[in-house]
């Protein structure tokens, strides 16, 4: 029997892992070896160079929430496809793919639960599902729980993963930037803070709208944050971006972003603000009232400041 007139091969190739998973892996950042369980203990960052990995909405509530209190709202509407859209693959294949692949039923999950003990309206984007893109549906859900936090007299936040707006849903998800940024113009008005959190990557037309329009805009440690990826904006531009542009880093020192705040603070940095945030409850007046006290220039003052007023005028009129 000659060498080549063998029809099977003498060793067999191991198909598939026998020996089991050792549980290293090797950081995609710093490329340092990572035990699995110590990147888990670490809630997701890497624990040499604090790289932090992405987390999914459950993994985001779990970090973030008391233990028991999320109650989870509006997940009543589902997606759907209104324009029979068609690429590569139709919409409706992506979204069951998405299902499956992700275990969710959208890329934003909202509802009530109490951090530290303090009440608030949540919504978190998942980026496992279609890239946290901002179709109708995350729209509506994320449009309801603002007002959920209007009609409850609530603080909101919004955890960003997101890609942008879902170019399946065409103009359709576009509206979703005005109709969000319309709700959280009320949430304004009624004197309630938003707190906006962007983590890695949050993009396009989700930075572009609500994730950008928080009273106070945090941002977890090295985050993509832009509106086009770096490549686009540089062909776009004709020329190089800075080094590290469009990072939280950068976005801090450029007055985009308040803050930068490591994943194992956050809890206690939102409680501190939430504090400082709510903790001077007044009953809230309609700016037409501080029209008629204090003249048309004035437009809407805080009540601290219509009672700082009132002192003074009765100091000068001693
Ligand atoms: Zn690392």
């Amino acid at each position: 029997m000659g060498l080549f007139s063998r029809n099977k091969p003498k060793i067999k190739v191991q198909m598939i892992k026998k020996d089991g998973y050792s549980g290293w892996v090797k950081c995609t950042h710093c490329n340092d070896m990572v035990h699995a369980n110590e990147l888990q203990q670490n809630l997701h960052c890497c624990p040499k160079c604090n790289y932090h990995y992405r987390l999914s909405a459950s993994q985001r509530i779990q970090l973030l929430v008391d233990p028991g209190t999320f109650v989870e709202m509006f997940n009543e509407y589902k997606p759907v496809d209104p324009l029979q859209f068609v690429d590569t693959e139709s919409y409706v294949k992506r979204i069951e793919n998405a299902k499956k692949n992700s275990g969710r039923d959208e890329a934003a999950m909202v509802g009530s639960c109490k951090i530290l003990g303090k009440e608030i309206a949540l919504g978190v984007l998942d980026f496992s599902f279609m890239a946290g893109s901002m179709g109708s549906v995350v729209g509506e859900r994320l449009t309801l729980i603002i007002e959920y936090a209007i009609a409850h007299r609530l603080p909101l936040i919004i955890i960003s993963a997101s890609g942008g707006a879902r170019m399946q849903e065409s103009a359709l998800s576009l509206m979703q930037m005005a109709k969000t940024s319309a709700a959280l113009a009320k949430l304004h008005e009624k004197g309630l803070p938003y707190i906006s959190i962007m983590t890695n990557p949050t993009t396009g037309g989700v930075t572009a709208s609500f994730a950008s329009l928080g009273d106070i805009i945090i941002a977890e440690p090295d985050a993509l944050i832009g509106f086009a990826g770096p490549r686009v904006v540089e062909q776009a531009m004709r020329q190089k971006l800075p080094p590290g542009a469009q990072r939280s880093e950068f976005l801090l020192e450029k007055g985009m972003i308040d803050c930068i705040v490591n994943r194992h603070q956050l809890k206690e940095k939102l409680f501190q603000l939430l504090e400082f945030l709510t903790g001077n409850e007044r009953d809230y007046q309609e700016p037409s009232t501080y029209r008629v006290l204090y003249g048309q220039s004035l437009g809407k003052l805080p009540q601290k400041l219509k009672e700082l007023m009132t002192l003074a005028e009765a100091e000068t009129l001693k």
